[in-house]
């Protein structure tokens, strides 16, 4: 049982790890976006909406990265 659930969440975190985790500065509706949902990304991207847990593990996108330290009046670590 808890193997075949540590294959199930293996695979899972395999077939979700090529993805990037994007952002929106789009208001967030009552309830959140919903799954599969095209809503268009900082960087410029539409993008299927993913409220799974496995996706905050994916890593950030790189042009969404910048225009959020962008918006937020931050510089990007290592930048001078
Ligand atoms: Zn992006």
């Amino acid at each position: 049982m808890v193997l075949g659930l540590a294959r199930k969440f293996l695979c899972e975190l395999a077939s979700a790890a090529p993805r990037p985790r994007h952002a929106s500065s789009e208001r967030l509706p009552p309830g959140g976006w919903p799954d599969g949902g095209v809503i268009t990304v900082l960087c410029g991207e539409k993008v299927h909406v993913d409220n799974s847990p496995l996706a905050w593990l994916w890593e950030t996108c790189p042009g969404c990265n910048v225009e959020a330290h962008a918006l937020a009046g931050v510089p990007m670590a290592g930048a001078r």
